[in-house]
């Protein structure tokens, strides 16, 4: 949808403080970003023309696409215009003539998939001389699962050879709550032991960005709802990721929570990254599920490492 980036009605009560209050600007203490607490009818390019930067940096700092809708009371990190970063930030290359994301990920040893993680984009995006992009940190330190999740994984009564696949889906919706879900496969699905799916992981409208719900039917081992029929639930596990990918890409930390996550269950459950697939691709109803910005060959790239 074209132009959705403007604000719909959204009728939580951050649209009703945000509206009372109006604009607040507060500096956060590293002087890289500033935050910005979105008012009603603002866009996100009109919010980057205001702070003179790109849109397209203002989306992918707070891990939206130009097409995410946006809230009163949302806070966005609102980046130093390039000049002033260029000086900070030496981790930057210019795109060459006939450069691809392989070259300059070779030529910078680090992995293609965390280049074009860094800069919010696909393998198959097209990069154009002159371009900027960021490097991805030396040795990125792999974000550690959340003590929580992993404990959830490790207690669960696994039975070894049980699951045979994880199946990524989204909500196709912008927001959801876990109650919100559960209430939905409850009563509108009539399933019995409510959320279809065995984890969900956030994006910061509902349940917070990056963060890994864990269900009842992981920790209870109960097959899952997410499918079609019985015999793929009885085999698949169901992971969720709240968002809408036909209109936008998941977060940053949407992303590295789900490989934490597929990590630790390929290893709680014996499984390689052969088994990690998409609804789309194990559906025998036609479904887009989990949209055409879900890139399940960046996912497998970034498993596969070390
Ligand atoms: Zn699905």
């Amino acid at each position: 949808m074209r132009g959705s980036n403007r604000i719909s009605s959204w009728p939580g009560a951050a649209a009703l403080l945000g509206a009372a209050l109006g604009v607040w600007i507060c500096t956060t203490n590293a002087a890289s970003s500033e935050v910005y607490i979105v008012r009603k009818n603002d866009s996100l390019s009109q919010i980057a023309q205001t702070h003179g930067v790109r849109v397209q940096e203002l989306a992918r700092v707070n891990g939206l696409s130009l097409e995410s809708t946006i809230y009163p009371g949302q806070r966005l990190q609102i980046p130093l215009p390039a000049r002033d970063q260029e000086r900070h930030d030496a981790r930057t290359v210019t795109v060459r003539k006939n450069d691809s994301l392989t070259l300059i990920a070779r030529r910078h040893r680090v992995s293609v998939a965390a280049l074009a993680r860094a800069n919010g984009l696909s393998l198959d995006d097209l990069i154009r001389p002159g371009d900027k992009l960021r490097l991805p940190t030396a040795a990125p330190a792999r974000p550690a699962l959340e003590m929580r999740v992993q404990k959830a994984i490790d207690i669960a009564p696994v039975r070894r050879g049980m699951w045979k696949q994880i199946v990524i889906h989204h909500t196709a919706t912008t927001m959801a709550t876990i109650r919100g879900m559960d209430e939905y496969h409850r009563m509108e699905c009539r399933m019995e032991n409510g959320l279809a799916y065995h984890f969900v992981i956030g994006n910061g409208q509902g349940i917070p960005d990056g963060r890994i719900e864990v269900g009842n039917r992981w920790t209870r081992q109960l097959e899952g709802g997410h499918l079609s029929t019985r015999s793929q639930n009885l085999v698949s596990l169901g992971v969720c990721l709240v968002g809408h990918f036909d209109r936008h890409r998941p977060t940053p930390k949407q992303l590295e929570s789900l490989d934490a996550l597929l990590r630790a269950l390929m290893k709680r459950c014996g499984l390689g990254p052969s088994a990690i697939t998409t609804h789309q691709l194990v559906s025998k109803q036609r479904t887009r599920c989990p949209g055409k910005f879900f890139d399940l060959k960046l996912v497998l790239a970034e498993l596969r490492k070390d």
